[in-house]
């Protein structure tokens, strides 16, 4: 048991004397974005800044995703990706809270939330899974059902593969449960849920498999969009 109320608090974001996990001005730092304005020189499919004159960014015009966009809370560089190190690592599981409240308003159209599960190891280390976290809290400000759809295979972690290897990884790594293809009958639209997209390989291998049992469409949101 951890005796907070009997040490002096500090916020675990800059280390300042706070009696919140975050100080006032590292609340403020950590403001999620708003949705990206895809006019705005933006790849209109995963959001990311274009580097030139292009309609979409060279990730996405190599590879055909089998979704048509990506949502993300913050740009998974800092100080939104340390912002996600104190989610995931750093006692901070409470961010679920006000991530879901920002992310809640932009599942449209709205449609049951399916999380990518975690590997199992992972699991057990932590004893919690910030994706599931994170679902849960959103299902419940959305007003949407949660749907466990996917399971997770023993396999490789993707972070210790390169980007070519990931997609292949990734394609073995999930599988569906088995009540998906009679409830993706019922909807018409599924939002997939995940902490982190770098490459899109996780996204894209989930979302297949939810297509492919019947979804007619799949929206992807995350917390960290590279
Ligand atoms: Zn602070
Ligand atoms: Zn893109």
């Amino acid at each position: 048991m951890r005796l907070f109320s009997l040490l002096p608090q500090r916020c675990l974001g800059c280390g300042v004397a706070s009696p919140h996990p975050l100080c006032r001005s590292c609340q403020a730092r950590f403001q999620p974005e708003s949705p990206p304005d895809l006019g705005q020189g933006r790849c209109p499919v995963c959001g990311q800044v274009l580097l030139a004159e292009a309609d979409r960014c060279v990730d996405c015009s190599v590879q055909a995703w089998s979704f048509p966009s990506i949502d993300g809370l913050f740009s998974y560089q800092e100080p939104g990706a340390e912002l996600l190190r104190l989610y995931k690592f750093g006692g901070l599981a409470c961010l679920a809270a006000p991530w879901a409240r920002a992310a809640a308003p932009r599942l449209l159209p709205p449609g049951p939330l399916v999380p990518v599960p975690p590997l199992r190891r992972n699991l057990w280390k932590r004893g919690w899974d910030p994706v599931q976290l994170f679902t849960s809290a959103l299902g419940r400000n959305a007003g949407l059902p949660v749907w466990k759809l996917l399971v997770r295979r023993a396999s490789l972690s993707q972070k210790t593969l390169a980007r070519e290897d990931r997609l292949d990884n990734a394609r073995r790594a999930y599988a569906l449960a088995p009540s998906a293809a009679r409830r993706l009958d019922r909807s018409p639209v599924v939002w997939l849920v995940d902490d982190v997209v770098t490459t899109g390989a996780t996204v894209e291998a989930c979302s297949r498999l939810l297509r492919d049992a019947g979804a007619a469409e799949v929206k992807v949101l995350c917390v960290g969009l590279h």
